[in-house]
């Protein structure tokens, strides 16, 4: 299914764009005011002087709200949600943001924040990307009733605000490179957090009640002045944007354009110094092996599952990268350029 035209208003700076994801058997009742909150105002400053205003998507003068039925049954969804060894993969928000894309909500330069209407009893409730260790466009927030997600779910704090838009604005955060590795409060167990405050916003164990905090302090991430960390106040996601817009670490990530297999003999990079990164994002029920070409021929760096994303960072600019299905036969062939690139990966039929 391909995603509904909407007649947008225009938006200044860079848009996040609130989708809600759910299942035929899942009754959703997420209403607007569930969703990512377009403006943050007086519940964090100690002066309660701070204004935050977000560039979101509008239809008319209501946020833009885009409602999607997956291909997938949220039991095949939630069984990425796996435990391997003692580590949790929250592959849930990787494999939702592979199918989205490959619905066409792949646009480079927009955050969606999704509400999945399904999800685990043990899975994640909450997900985002964090570059540049990871690059990525979608925040998630898990809303199934009777999971153990539910209790975010239906947390309102004594002000009306619904508690799973304001997480899944931490997610946006995150998803946008905060809170920076260089902030001084940075938490160093659990990246993309403050230590300094329980009721920041962004503190690893979210606030459970009023009053929410944002950058106390105004030494991490929102206003903090030091150039080398990224600063929200210099986001393009903000209104009005700013007059130097500085966009997440990493982006655009453009698409990746393929070459013909039959390069694949002519195709033999010398090692480069400059690095860069390609996301092929395996948009099918096949697994996709995924080779480097080298002086040797291929070899093989990654086997694909069905709608999962390897991520390549730290590559060699010019290198090149086949796709094969499982018998070896080529698919396409990828050349790392200067910026990141995300490569769509589909068995031929
Ligand atoms: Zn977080």
């Amino acid at each position: 299914m391909r995603p509904r035209a909407f007649a947008r208003l225009r938006t200044v700076g860079l848009p996040v764009h609130s989708l809600v994801v759910f299942l035929l058997s899942v009754a959703s009742r997420l209403e607007r005011k569930d969703c990512v909150p377009t403006t943050l105002s007086k519940k964090g400053d100690k002066n309660g002087q701070w204004f935050l205003r977000l560039s979101v998507d509008r239809f008319g003068d209501q946020l833009d709200i885009t409602f999607v039925r997956l291909s997938r049954s949220d039991a095949t969804l939630s069984a990425y949600d796996s435990r391997e060894g003692t580590a949790r993969l929250p592959l849930l928000r990787l494999t939702l943001e592979v199918e989205l894309r490959s619905l066409g909500y792949e646009q480079p330069r927009k955050i969606y924040a999704v509400y999945y209407g399904g999800g685990s009893d043990t899975g994640e409730c909450f997900g985002g990307s964090y570059p540049p260790s990871r690059v990525g466009n979608i925040a998630i927030a898990v809303v199934k009733r009777g999971t153990r997600c539910e209790e975010a779910r239906n947390l309102v704090f004594s002000d009306g605000t619904h508690a799973i838009a304001v997480a899944n604005l931490h997610e946006a955060f995150h998803t946008m490179g905060l809170v920076g590795r260089c902030a001084p409060h940075h938490n160093q167990e659990s990246g993309g957090h403050v230590i300094d405050d329980p009721q920041d916003i962004m503190s690893a164990s979210f606030p459970r009640a009023l009053p929410l905090k944002f950058d106390a302090g105004r030494d991490d991430y929102y206003g903090h002045g030091n150039p080398a960390c990224l600063d929200l106040a210099s986001s393009p996601f903000l209104l009005p944007a700013p007059a130097v817009a500085e966009l997440p670490p990493l982006w655009p990530v453009g698409a990746a354009q393929a070459r013909a297999c039959a390069e694949e003999a002519s195709l033999r990079p010398e090692e480069s110094a400059q690095r860069s990164g390609v996301v092929f994002d395996n948009m099918s029920n096949a697994s996709i092996q995924l080779f480097q070409l080298t002086a040797q021929g291929r070899t093989l760096r990654d086997t694909l599952r069905p709608w999962i994303a390897s991520y390549q960072g730290n590559v060699s600019v010019g290198s090149a990268w086949l796709a094969a299905d499982a018998s070896g036969n080529c698919l396409a062939i990828f050349v790392a350029q200067t910026s990141w690139t995300r490569a769509s990966l589909r068995p031929r039929t």
